[in-house]
């Protein structure tokens, strides 16, 4: 059944049994389950609709996953496909046709200089398990152990690259400052604020004394996501490029979830036109299924066979699913129309912020947007200019989006930056109600007589 029919409406007590059951079953550590609070039943593009017949704008698009939105018919035709043929679904890492084709049509969308002379490694299905196979392939590539890493990186939930993520003490990572507009810890911001990161991290490099010995990498997201949406400008990540190179330290872009036209480039490492050593790829490559990979340059493929193994690095769904979806993005310029759509997306939220003085910051790059919600009636943070974070006030915009039909997320240092991830594939008038119903939702949360401030006090 097409998802333009509104499904029947479970019957209440079924679905509230759903969530009943599943807040008593699992874990303390759920995490979107708990924000939203709905039993997904069916869903086409943008739209989810739950077990209580109504239907949600999903901008969570599984976390940045859904490139091309829920069931695409391009990905469902993939999947079909080779279920139809009776290949296999389990090969470890063993050749397939399927694979080889994905492998193929990955290395058709990445920078040529960089595919012409490319190794791939299939990690376990998680972003984070290709994480950790870069750091093995560049320590073992370099002899060195210690990374450099970014205040405010997000590159997920294994040990080592939660460490990486600031989430873990642990000395072989050196945390260098991420060129930030608002908020920069400098208190400068812009070009000038970029220029003082980039030689903080070289004089790190360079004094003796600095207490960092000679890395293995360096891991950069050139859009941070989890940390709150912060586009890493241009002149920065080449900057980084050149600082890196000339040490020979190996550069890793982190484009999990970047990748795949998210932020008006094909690749985000495209926009500053920086050739990184690594790169680590989840997320949207496996068209809504898991699947996890690094490309690298060649000359750093010296790491022993077995160094990154696992049991699930054949998933032939995921490979097709994400053949499919790359193709697509590709052929269909889905990319540029992403750089277009955010671009108006992202003038159209900076004019909200004129009526709501919440609104402390707009940013983003394609569509990969955030929304920071401050409290304008505090003083602002240590004399800077920005008034503090609301995580309240954020917790109480995401519960109005809800009620409006809107799935957001929220991230940022704070949990203060309202996140939209829509799919590549929106429409105008789909972008159109997405903003509509978040200016509602903001209006709604604002008026709310039992906004609290993070200090309790009662506004
Ligand atoms: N790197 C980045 C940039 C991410 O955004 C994420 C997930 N949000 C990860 C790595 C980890 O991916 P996964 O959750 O699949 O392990």
């Amino acid at each position: 059944m097409a998802v333009t029919e509104p499904a029947p409406a479970a019957p209440p007590a079924a679905y509230e049994g759903i969530l009943r059951r599943q807040a008593m079953r699992e874990s303390a550590a759920r995490t979107y389950a708990r924000s939203l609070p709905i039993v997904p039943v069916r869903a086409r593009g943008l739209t989810i609709e739950g077990a209580d017949g109504r239907r949600y704008l999903d901008c969570l698009s599984g976390a940045g996953t859904l490139a091309l939105g829920h069931n695409h018919p391009v990905v469902l035709e993939a999947i079909k496909k080779v279920l139809d043929s009776g290949a296999p679904l389990h090969v470890l890492d063993l050749a397939t046709p399927v694979k080889d084709a994905f492998t193929t049509e990955l290395f058709a969308t990445l920078p040529r200089e960089f595919a012409d002379n490319a190794r791939i490694q299939f990690c376990g299905p998680a972003g984070t398990d290709a994480v950790e196979a870069a750091f093995k392939l560049v320590r073992a590539a370099t002899g060195r152990s210690g990374l450099l890493a970014f205040t405010g990186a997000y590159h997920g939930m294994t040990a080592g690259a939660l460490a990486a993520s600031g989430g873990a003490e642990d000395v072989r990572v050196t945390r260098l400052p991420y060129p930030q507009d608002y908020r920069c810890p400098f208190g400068i911001g812009g070009e000038r604020g970029a220029q003082i990161a980039a030689r903080w991290t070289e004089s790190v490099l360079d004094d003796p004394k600095s207490g960092t010995p000679a890395p293995a990498g360096m891991i950069v997201e050139p859009v941070q996501g989890e940390g709150g949406v912060n586009p890493a400008p241009d002149g920065w990540m080449r900057r980084m490029r050149d600082i890196t190179a000339s040490r020979s330290i190996p550069l890793i872009a982190d484009e999990v979830q970047t990748g795949v036209g998210r932020t008006g480039a094909f690749w985000a490492v495209e926009h500053s036109g920086v050739v990184p050593d690594v790169m680590v790829l989840s997320k949207a490559i496996g068209g809504s299924l898991p699947l996890a990979v690094i490309v690298y340059r060649s000359e750093l493929d010296t790491w022993q066979p077995g160094a990154h193994a696992g049991t699930f690095r054949g998933n032939q769904l995921a490979m097709a699913a994400g053949t499919a979806t790359l193709a697509h993005v590709r052929e269909n310029r889905l990319a540029e129309r992403a750089a277009v759509l955010g671009a108006r997306m992202l003038a159209n939220l900076r004019a909200l912020a004129a009526d709501h003085p919440c609104i402390g910051d707009v940013r983003g790059r394609g569509l990969m947007i955030g929304v920071e919600l401050v409290d304008p009636e505090a003083a602002p943070v240590d004399g800077g200019n920005e008034a503090p974070p609301d995580p309240v006030l954020a917790v109480a915009v995401q519960q109005e989006c809800l009620r409006r039909g809107l799935i957001v997320e929220l991230g940022g240092r704070h949990s203060t930056v309202v996140r939209l991830l829509p799919p590549l594939t929106l429409t105008d008038e789909q972008a159109t109600a997405v903003v509509d119903r978040l200016a509602d939702a903001m209006a709604a949360a604002e008026r709310s007589p039992h906004r609290r401030t993070a200090t309790g006090s009662i506004r």
